[in-house]
């Protein structure tokens, strides 16, 4: 980022080393990108000397983004080259949004809350994030005339993987999703090949929650 104050740029760079980088992540894309992204522009001015801190942060509506090592370890888990198409469903902040952006052709985010939605599309533009195109409609059923997606990130959690999500999965393509109940959810990631779909999971996560026609009721 250009016009920064240098504070930033050096917060940024810590962040990457001690919580990224040292905890295993090695991905030089996933890492130049977070290396990039100014984190501190995707949270409210209250928040801006907290957004390179090892935790997730409120983005009003009553949404988080996310840990910056999880985003990373979603991100790597997608195993992304530079070609893809890759759908999001939450754009929130839209923090996760633009690491991705950084990183291949084009990304398609849906919100479906209208606030997070105007605001963050506003960021967007201001930022020149050309290559994000959003939505606002419930991500729970994918976005069928842009399908089928090379990788697929959900960042709220269900209690199961929308089907209209796995359907929209390009073969050889993967998703990640937290899923689980209200408590607790782990991080799932699919992979489908011609033999079918193979499930992986990744841990224990905490996510605000996946609401929609194939998630939980508002
Ligand atoms: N990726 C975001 C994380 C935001 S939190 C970031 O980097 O900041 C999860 C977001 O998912 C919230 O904004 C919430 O409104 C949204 N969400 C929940 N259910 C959704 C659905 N069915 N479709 C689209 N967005 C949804």
């Amino acid at each position: 980022m250009k016009n920064e104050p240098k504070k930033y740029a050096s917060w940024r760079q810590d962040m990457v080393e001690k919580q990224i980088v040292r905890r295993g992540i090695n991905d030089p894309l996933v890492l130049q990108a977070m290396r990039k992204v100014p984190r501190h522009l995707f949270v409210s001015e209250a928040l801006v000397d907290s957004a390179y801190g090892d935790f997730p942060l409120p983005i009003g509506e009553g949404q988080t983004i996310s840990q910056p090592f999880i985003i990373a370890q979603m991100t790597q888990c997608l195993e992304l080259k530079g070609h893809e198409r890759v759908l999001e469903i939450g754009t929130g902040s839209g923090y996760q949004a633009a690491v991705l952006a950084q990183m291949v052709y084009k990304v398609y985010s849906i919100e479906r809350n209208n606030t997070l939605f105007l605001q963050t599309r506003k960021l967007f533009d201001k930022l020149r994030y050309h290559n994000i195109v959003t939505r606002y409609s419930d991500g729970t059923q994918g976005w069928q005339q842009e399908a089928p997606f090379d990788a697929i990130i959900v960042t709220a959690g269900g209690q199961k993987i929308p089907t209209p999500l796995i359907e929209q999965l390009a073969v050889g393509g993967k998703l990640v999703m937290p899923v689980g109940d209200h408590f607790s959810q782990e991080l799932i990631r699919l992979e489908k090949t011609l033999d079918g779909i193979k499930p992986t999971n990744l841990g224990g996560c905490r996510f605000v929650k996946l609401i929609g026609q194939h998630g939980w009721e508002s």
